[in-house]
């Protein structure tokens, strides 16, 4: 029972570290066996994942477990037959062999399923794992991306012709994702009964490896093969798994034969991808590779202003230039920063300026030591305006709770202290409050503009 609770505690805190596409493919089925100071053992459903978390998530299983009080020498994995974890979140092809057609909420795409839009369900039926979010018309193009904007384009117009297949490659945050779910987007809101499918590759993989338990590899078969287009993500991932690299193959060929639509991306073009096999090196590079690279100083400007646009606000060029200048490497950081200061903007009603994008800048690069928990605490009762006593005591009112839930992500993100930690300093017993807690208020900051702006009142209160 304490075992269950203090795995729950752990993969709580490892899925806020994680895109939920990772965190279901390669935690949400595992368990706790056993713990000591010497050995943890985690119980896995299969070999891929024992290999995958041995080789990428080692350390953050031994930081989290150490978070909340083990510290073992070692960990092992060991082989589990899967159980009640893999029904009900986790859909698998198993979930769609019924039928390959209108099966909406059991397609075996996870991760942007949540993010389906309301609306009439039939045409939604082969959302599978397209966000809206992204567009060809926010996407800004620059030197560093203009061939790849250019190509994705032209596939909107004919698609499965030309650049069959397209293959994208380039560095993290960079605009990958967003261009080719852009894609994927428009041509299905053309024609919404087709199947536009966009899938990462780590969850194609773990499907696979599912259908093979299951002996479902004839539905996987038939549904990758019905596609009319076909959006694989990160297909690095499929380096090394000969099976599946088989599988695609066919997959491939009869999706190229057929003239559909086939976009992939990856970290690397085909030839630097070890262990792919050369007939699939060959069938990636038989169409039109393109090389993207993170985007230049002006078209990161452009970024900034175009995001900042969409706020319906106009920023200095030496404040756009201030981030641009300070983020090179990664889009999707740069995106932050600019969130950051408008947030901080927008509560006090100030006009973004040169000093305060680079004190807000700094400030998140050197954060005083001897910040501690209670002031943390205190500093949100009283932007909430309520006593210290009623925010650490029992009183569940919502104008109580709220506060509350946001001191604890406070706490988390600031002092980066464990749940149980943060529970107790609280004055609440189980540490899962805190754990809902936190990963509320992250979920509902990122579209509650006045949340955002008292999470960063208070910071800026703590560090002045
Ligand atoms: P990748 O898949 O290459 O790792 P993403 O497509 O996820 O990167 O991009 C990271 C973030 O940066 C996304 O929010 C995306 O919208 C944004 N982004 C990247 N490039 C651009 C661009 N050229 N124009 C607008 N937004 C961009
Ligand atoms: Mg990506």
């Amino acid at each position: 029972m304490q075992q269950d609770a203090l795995w729950q505690a752990v993969l709580g805190e490892i899925e806020l570290s994680l895109s939920r596409g990772n965190f279901v493919t390669w935690f949400k089925s595992t368990c706790l066996l056993k713990y000591s100071d010497e050995t943890v053992v985690i119980g896995v459903t299969n070999i891929f994942i024992k290999q995958q978390l041995e080789r990428k998530y080692g350390d953050l299983i031994t930081a989290t477990l150490a978070k909340n009080g083990v510290s073992a020498k070692h960990i092992e994995y060991k082989m589990v037959q899967s159980s009640k974890q893999k029904t009900d979140t986790t859909p698998t092809i198993s979930d769609t062999a019924q039928s390959t057609k209108d099966t909406p909420a059991s397609s075996p795409t996870t991760p942007a399923a949540n993010q389906r839009p309301p609306g009439n369900d039939l045409s939604h039926s082969y959302r599978q794992g397209l966000n809206e979010r992204y567009t060809l018309d926010s996407f800004v193009v620059g030197d560093s991306n203009e061939l790849a904007f250019a190509a994705c384009q032209a596939i909107t117009q004919q698609p499965g012709t030309k650049y069959n297949p397209l293959f994208l490659y380039g560095g993290v945050g960079i605009g990958k994702t967003h261009l080719i779910q852009a894609v994927g987007n428009i041509l299905q809101a053309r024609n919404p009964g087709a199947k536009v499918l966009y899938i990462s590759t780590e969850q194609f993989v773990q499907e696979f490896v599912d259908a093979l338990r299951f002996r479902k590899t004839a539905a996987f078969a038939r549904y990758y093969r019905t596609a009319e287009v076909l959006i694989v993500d990160d297909v690095q991932f499929i380096a090394g798994k000969e099976k599946m690299q088989e599988e695609f193959f066919h997959t491939f060929n009869a999706l190229h034969q057929a003239n559909k639509q086939i976009i992939i991306s990856a970290d690397k073009p085909p030839k630097d991808i070890p262990t792919l096999e050369d007939r699939l090196r060959s069938r990636f590079s038989g169409g039109m590779s393109i090389d993207m690279q993170i985007p230049d100083f002006e078209t990161r400007c452009a970024i900034v202003q175009t995001k900042a646009h969409t706020h319906d606000i106009q920023l200095d060029h030496e404040v756009v230039e201030y981030l641009a200048t300070n983020i090179q490497t990664n889009i999707r950081e740069l995106e932050g920063a600019l969130n950051q200061l408008l947030a901080y903007c927008e509560m006090r009603g100030l006009e973004p300026t040169l000093s305060i994008a680079s004190s807000l800048l700094n400030v998140s690069k050197t954060r005083p030591k001897h910040l501690s928990a209670r002031q943390i605490i205190e500093r949100t009762a009283r932007h909430f305006q309520i006593p210290y006593d009623d925010i650490v005591g029992p009183k569940r009112d919502k104008d109580i709770v709220v506060p509350r839930q946001v001191a604890m992500y406070i706490l988390r993100n600031e002092l980066k202290l464990s749940f149980p930690k943060i529970a107790r300093e609280l004055g609440r017993k189980d540490h899962t409050t805190a754990i809902h807690s936190v990963d509320k208020i992250d979920k509902e900051a990122r579209s509650d503009a006045t949340l955002r702006m008292a999470i960063s009142d208070i910071r800026e209160h703590l560090y002045a």
